[in-house]
């Protein structure tokens, strides 16, 4: 079994999740009482959160090298990014780090491409929506076509996971609110919504919403055992 390094705090919500995920995978897998080899290095949220708003992504990139480098340091064989939107980074954290980083949107796009479909919605932060780091992944390398909410339910979604989620509260109306946007998406011709955020599952499930949703969460934690085993 390979180690896993886990870069995670973005938010701690997600990572708990990430860590159940894991070792509920390796459970499944291999029976008994195996459990996931892995390391955790927590950022704190706070300082990540204000230089996203800043737009600091150069002082973010370093954090995330160090932290990656970290991992390398402490015996991990390739880094998991517990997190949509830091995937930013993630290609300067295999030059610069020099250790694989297993890639949320590559995982994502891989499930949907095989349930042969081309058109998906996606949720996630303003990031993660509006710029192209992790649309061009889901387009270019499957072929993906991504269509994404208006503005005004942009800055709602954003300001659910940051202000909500990634604070541990989790709203009925912002679900019910979440699940209109979803279906409006699902008007619009996407077959599928990525919930492209790790604390949109913590919202909303599959008997939430008519059309099936990806848990990028979910996937990637699997993934993660998947690799960690082969
Ligand atoms: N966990 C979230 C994501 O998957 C948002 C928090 C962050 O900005 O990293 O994008």
């Amino acid at each position: 079994m390979k180690t896993i390094g886990l870069i995670g705090g973005m938010s701690w919500e997600s990572s708990l999740e990430y860590y159940r995920l894991i070792n509920e995978t390796v459970a499944l897998k291999l029976g008994g009482l195996h459990s996931a080899q892995c390391l955790m290095y927590s950022v704190d949220f706070e300082e990540i959160e204000t230089l996203q708003h800043q737009n600091r992504w150069d002082k973010l990139t370093d954090i995330m090298v160090a932290a990656a480098a970290r991992l390398k340091n402490g015996g991990a064989d390739f880094v998991v990014i517990c997190t949509n939107t830091m995937h930013k980074t993630a290609a300067d954290i295999e030059t610069r780090a020099g250790i694989k980083v297993l890639h949320i949107a590559e995982v994502t796009g891989h499930t949907i491409a095989q349930q042969g479909m081309k058109k998906v919605g996606l949720l996630g932060t303003k990031f993660t929506m509006e710029q192209d780091f992790y649309k061009q992944v889901l387009q270019e390398k499957f072929d993906i076509t991504v269509v994404i909410p208006d503005e005004a339910e942009r800055e709602f979604v954003h300001h659910v996971i940051y202000h909500e989620l990634c604070q541990g509260m989790i709203r009925p109306d912002s679900r019910t609110r979440f699940t209109t946007i979803i279906d409006k998406l699902a008007a619009n011709g996407a077959a599928g919504v990525v919930l492209g955020c790790t604390e949109i599952p913590l919202l909303i499930r599959q008997a939430d919403v008519e059309i099936p949703v990806f848990d990028t969460t979910r996937l990637h934690a699997v993934a993660a055992v998947e690799y960690a085993l082969k």
